[in-house]
């Protein structure tokens, strides 16, 4: 692995940050000063320090962001904004992408890594994991609606979800309420209230599994995932 992007993945700076520490003879690596950006190191081998201190290899990133509305759930498009374009370089170092996707207009809960496996884990059929749901409802949403999703609503396509919760938190000409799935259906929430002569205004996903999107993000802010919150999502 390159040295400049073993450092960046370490969280010592962008590139050219981590270049110009090179340049300024800051990195030893095995006790010898190293200051070509492109030479390889092994990290499972190598000692490289940085001032003197032990660099840590750190091969999995996972991050929480709140999701704002308006940017896609892609790692790179030529017209439109994505989430990686919301990190900054020493986290888009690590290559993240978007675990699913959220529509463009929805917000909230997305969990971005570059651990394949555990992207699988999440997204796999197989395991059902539930995500949650906040939204709110052009019309007035009933207790019948909360039977039939429980039962599975036949979406345009014909398919019949799986049994979903709904729960209904305020009711009116514009309804809220809260809504669990454990499929991950192209624009699924809309189309199951479409299936029920009703639209969706807004939509938050609040929860992934067992983890909880942190209140205290606001939109477009992320953090790293502490170990508590990734044993949540094994
Ligand atoms: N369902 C939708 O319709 N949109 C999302 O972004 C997520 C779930």
């Amino acid at each position: 692995m390159r040295l400049d992007k073993f450092l960046a993945n370490a969280g010592i700076g962008s590139r050219k940050e981590v270049k110009a520490l090179l340049k300024k003879r800051h990195v030893t690596v095995n006790n010898k000063v190293i200051k070509d950006s492109s030479a390889h190191v092994d990290p499972d081998n190598d000692t490289i320090k940085v001032n003197e201190e032990l660099v840590q290899y750190q091969k999995y990133i996972y991050i929480m962001l709140h999701k704002p509305p308006g940017v896609i759930s892609a790692t790179e498009d030529k017209k439109e904004k994505t989430v990686i374009d919301l990190l900054p370089a020493e986290l888009q170092n690590f290559r993240p992408f978007p675990v699913g996707r959220l529509d463009k207009d929805t917000e909230g809960l997305l969990i971005l890594t570059n651990d394949g496996q555990l992207a699988h884990e999440l997204l796999s059929p197989k395991k059902h994991v539930p995500k949650t749901y906040f939204a709110k409802i052009k019309g007035e949403v009933t207790e019948e609606d909360c039977k039939v999703f429980a039962n599975g609503v036949t979406l345009d396509d014909g398919y019949i979800t799986k049994p979903a919760t709904l729960s209904i938190l305020q009711q009116g000409e514009t309804s809220a309420v809260e809504i669990t799935i454990t499929e991950g259906k192209f624009h699924q929430v809309k189309r199951m209230f479409c299936a029920v002569d009703k639209q969706v205004l807004y939509l938050k996903r609040t929860r992934m599994g067992k983890l909880l999107l942190d209140e205290a993000l606001k939109m477009s802010q992320y953090r790293e995932l502490n170990t508590e919150e990734l044993k949540l999502l094994y």
